[in-house]
């Protein structure tokens, strides 16, 4: 018997065609669902088709940083380089959706404004910017951490003349910064990536600096076909290897403590992780982001691997942060803090001394004004919640998502919240992500979503939604984790400490391989913590 269907209503409408939407998608299409992924893009990659800006690149292994569902996916692709670029991220983005066939059921340019939950129907009402209404028996935000920009409310920033671009929204027709004096408010990780390339391009270069940033040489290089071979003919295990480490990738982790080690064992370590490079320092020792102590001590060598790279000590001392090493998300560069180097760069310090606002020629900071001809927003972003909350979310009796988390994110997982029945979250507050390698993270969301829908289907079930106490239970289980870290003592987005008046609290889970162990037993015990109603 064929069934009907309004061409406007699915089973699941998925929010984001990013690496999660995608893999969402193709999870529920194997199943024989019917679901359509809304995009308010132009095209694939969340938040890799928006971060365009010069030096875009990712700071995981490109061999790492990449789907593992599909083996055939992961031996006929080729990474060119160490750590994958943002235009052959979106290549390979683009190979994904032609290779599983996906583009028939993604809709592009079109923003999702609100996603209301009708009771009485059990069924989500989804409506786009264009007034455009879908409805689905589940809805699926795979809206990303990183995909709301954070543009301070500077004043005056409708006055500056030039043009202005934030790391975040970069046009995709590229900026040509060729003989101009360029400034950059932000030295996080979008900023330690482009300065070194905008110093090249620009005539003079002005880096406002709030505070200043760890980061390690990334050492990208190209990859040899011997090189990607190697890792293909063994590929299962260092998968395997990654979901056994704390950042879900292979980080050669050290299960050590820095606290039982001699002077010289901890120097070698150091030594050791300069020269893997990046993030692999988050590997060095297993108390290195518990014991403050052991922080100072690589912090201490990390700073002096700085001091040794600047040939000004004023601006040396300028660039070498003070704060726990890891709190914020370290960075990997390419000559970041050499670009300090140059004469057409100079550092400005605005620590104490904050940015007052920009005027018609530029910057202004106390009484000196800085004129510029185009000034680049380096600023980050609203992470985690920000996508969620710019969409009107409605549960049960109206419920607003909005109002649920005014006192920070509440989740069960990260996956689910309370008074939502069947709206998952991929990668949402409360769960790995942004700790790990996110595609690895969300590989095992869409897994755990896709096996949940698959198990309501089969037991004619036709709601899920997590209880209240499994919820609370949860929350405050992540925020005692990460208690018990030094997570908490440096402003970072993590805590979304970036955005004014965001609250205070730690949303990521610290922990991959715990995680998963804990996903696994909840299913293994009846999809325990949540309810489940029949048709
Ligand atoms: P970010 O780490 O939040 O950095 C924002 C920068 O803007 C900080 O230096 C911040 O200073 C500064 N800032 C914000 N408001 C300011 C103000 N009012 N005045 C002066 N300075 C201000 O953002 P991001 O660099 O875009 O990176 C965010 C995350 O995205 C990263 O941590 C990483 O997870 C991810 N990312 C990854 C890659 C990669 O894979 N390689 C590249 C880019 C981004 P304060 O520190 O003082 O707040």
């Amino acid at each position: 018997m064929t069934v009907a269907h309004h061409p406007n209503d699915f089973d699941a409408v998925v929010v984001g065609a990013g690496f999660a939407g995608l893999y969402m998608l193709h999870r529920l299409r194997s199943a024989g669902l019917r679901a359509r992924v809304v995009e308010a893009a132009s095209g694939p990659g969340g938040t890799w088709f928006w971060n365009r800006y010069p030096g875009a690149r990712c700071d995981i292994e490109s061999m790492q940083y990449s789907y593992q569902f599909s083996t055939a996916l992961e031996q006929e692709w080729n990474w060119s380089e160490r750590y994958a670029s943002q235009p052959e991220i979106l290549k390979y983005v683009e190979h994904v959706i032609e290779r599983f066939q996906l583009s028939d059921d993604i809709q592009f340019n079109t923003r999702v404004k609100s996603a209301v939950y009708d009771e009485s129907a059990a069924r989500w009402t989804v409506t786009t910017a264009s007034g455009e209404i879908l409805t689905s028996q589940f809805c699926i935000m795979a809206t990303g951490c990183l995909s709301s920009t954070n543009l301070p409310d500077f004043k005056g920033l409708d006055a500056f003349k030039g043009p202005q671009y934030h790391t975040g929204q970069w046009p995709s027709d590229g900026v040509d910064f060729t003989g101009k004096r360029v400034a950059v408010i932000g030295t996080g990780s979008s900023a330690v990536q482009s300065i070194p390339l905008i110093a090249e391009q620009a005539a003079e270069l002005l880096v406002f600096q709030r505070t200043p940033n760890y980061s390690i040489p990334a050492f990208n290089a190209p990859l040899s076909e011997d090189e990607r071979n190697r890792i293909k003919a063994n590929y299962g295990a260092l998968r395997e290897a990654g979901k056994q480490q704390i950042l879900a990738y292979d980080i050669e982790y050290n299960p050590q403590l820095a606290a039982n080690a001699s002077p010289a064992e901890i120097r070698a370590e150091c030594e050791k992780r300069w020269r893997l490079g990046g993030l692999y320092f988050y590997g060095a020792f297993a108390d290195m982001l518990i014991d403050e102590k052991v922080n100072r001590t690589v912090a201490d060598f990390v700073r002096e691997k700085i001091r040794e790279k600047v040939s000004d000590p004023t601006v040396a001392d300028l660039l070498t942060p003070q704060a726990i090493f890891g709190c914020k998300r370290i960075c990997a560069d390419t000559n970041y803090f050499e670009t300090f180097n140059r004469a057409n760069v100079k550092l400005i310090d605005v620590s104490e001394i904050p940015i007052a606002g920009m005027t018609a020629l530029g910057v202004q900071v106390g009484d000196q004004e800085y004129a510029v001809d185009a000034i680049v927003f380096a600023t980050g972003f609203d992470a985690m919640t920000g996508s969620l909350n710019r969409i009107d979310i409605r549960g049960k009796s109206g419920e607003k998502l909005v109002d649920k988390w005014s006192a920070g994110p509440r989740t069960y997982l990260g996956l689910s919240t309370a008074g939502f029945p069947n709206l998952f979250t991929i990668s949402g507050p409360g769960s790995p992500s942004v700790l790990t390698c996110m595609i690895t993270s969300i590989e095992q969301h869409v897994e755990f979503i896709g096996d949940c829908i698959d198990h309501m289907r089969t037991a004619g079930l036709r709601e899920i939604e997590p209880t209240v106490e499994a919820e609370e239970a949860w929350v405050s289980h992540v925020n005692d984790v990460a208690a018990s870290t030094l997570f908490n003592s440096c402003n970072s987005w993590y805590l979304g400490a970036n955005v004014p008046g965001k609250k205070r609290i730690f949303m990521p889970y610290i922990g991959f391989p715990p995680y998963v162990e804990k996903c696994n037993e909840v299913v293994a015990n009846g999809y325990e913590g949540f309810t489940l109603s029949a048709a």
